[in-house]
């Protein structure tokens, strides 16, 4: 039986380790702290396609929502995974049309509502745009919760999940090919993927390839619980929200890029107030009850990084991985399981990097 050693029980490597351990390889899955303590526990957690530029990575985001319709059905709403579509008007309005059509011709579900349909929509919302973009496909989870459920499927499937196990080196070697160093000693192992999120360019380049990340930071706020139910996630210029299936409400701000710890409090702060203004009848007793600050592990041309190393470890990294982790599941454990290679995951090979 092979044996695969992953480092990382975020939800990339928890999505590869049941789709692994499924198709009858051996697992062992190597966790620095606690699974989903990187940025799958901070995550917005929207499910998407839109506004992606290139259609191979269009088609492979596409083909990640299927994933995640299939994986909901197949754990019977245990995922939570809520199919709410957005309503989004980041872009200036009169850019909305443009994207529309460049959407479009991708043929993605996309179209344009105007003020009184958004009224209809989302009956709270205050401030409205006089248009939007409706995306009836998409939806949302929580990334944390998700991967508990993944890596406990895995663990029934027979993979073994080492917490509080920091990796400090991958050797070549052995009988077996490779060996993956850390405090619970140097395990012999068949194969090596490496899901550790921001940390992935780093034990690349320890095992001599090049991996270069631009990982970037972002601030989320855990509400207190809205007093309705908002029908859609809202994406607007200076805000981005979804609710809870319990009924409070994560929300974020494309503009929190780079702050250091000192100003999260302000950046929150500052959120919860504009969420007051866009929801004014949930404004009175609106609380944060947590702060979420995370950082996105970005390959720095902003694609996912997925294959073989040049020493043959296998690596997968990439940003809006919460989309992506389902089929990556899929793809990687097929790749590895069965040495397949599959044709969408080929213009995302880290080697891209070595010309760089
Ligand atoms: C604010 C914010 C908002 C986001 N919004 C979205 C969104 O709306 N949609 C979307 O699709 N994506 C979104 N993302 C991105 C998404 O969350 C990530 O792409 C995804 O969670 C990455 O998962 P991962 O498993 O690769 O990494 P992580 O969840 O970070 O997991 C990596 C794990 O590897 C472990 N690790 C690292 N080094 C080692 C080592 N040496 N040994 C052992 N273990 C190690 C870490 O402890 C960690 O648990 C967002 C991210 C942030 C921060």
């Amino acid at each position: 039986m092979k044996h695969v050693g992953i480092i990382g029980a975020g939800i990339v490597g928890a999505c590869i380790a049941r789709e692994l351990a499924r198709s009858g390889c051996r697992v062992s899955v190597f966790e620095a702290h606690e699974p989903a303590c990187g940025a799958s526990s901070r995550s917005m957690g929207w499910i998407n396609a839109s506004f992606v530029t290139r259609v191979d990575y269009y088609e492979m985001r596409i083909a990640a929502i299927q994933a995640h319709r299939k994986l909901d059905e197949d754990f019977n709403g245990q995922l939570e995974t809520q199919w709410t579509g957005s309503l989004n008007w980041e872009a200036r309005d009169d850019k909305l049309e443009e994207l529309v059509d460049e959407l479009g011709r991708f043929g993605h579900p996309v179209k344009l509502v105007t003020r009184d349909e958004l009224r209809a929509l989302e009956p709270e919302l205050a401030d409205l745009p006089p248009q939007a973009l409706l995306m009836e496909n998409e939806g949302t989870v929580e990334a944390g919760h998700v991967t508990r459920v993944m890596l406990r499927a895995a663990q029934d499937a027979g993979a073994v999940i080492l917490a509080g196990v920091p990796v400090s080196g991958i050797e070549r070697g052995g009988s077996a090919g490779h060996a993956i160093v850390s405090p619970a000693g140097r395990i012999e192992v068949d194969d090596v993927v490496i899901a550790a999120g921001v940390m992935s360019g780093k034990l690349a380049e320890a095992c001599g390839q090049k991996l270069p990340m631009k990982n970037e930071p972002g601030v989320l706020i855990e509400t207190s619980e809205l007093p309705f139910r908002l029908r859609h996630t809202i994406w607007s210029p200076d805000l981005h929200f979804k609710q809870l299936p319990d009924g409070r409400a994560i929300c974020g701000n494309l503009f929190s890029g780079a702050i250091g710890d000192d100003a999260v409090e302000d950046v929150a702060d500052r959120m919860l107030e504009r969420m007051k203004q866009r929801l004014p009848s949930a404004a009175v007793g609106l609380k944060i009850e947590k702060v979420r600050h995370g950082v996105r592990p970005m390959p720095v041309d902003s694609y996912p990084a997925v294959g073989r190393l040049s020493n043959d470890v296998y690596v997968a990294v990439m940003h809006s991985g919460v989309t992506l982790a389902p089929l990556m599941g899929e793809l990687v454990a097929r790749e590895i399981a069965d040495g397949a290679e599959a044709d969408m995951l080929k213009p995302f090979r880290p080697g891209r990097f070595n010309d760089a």
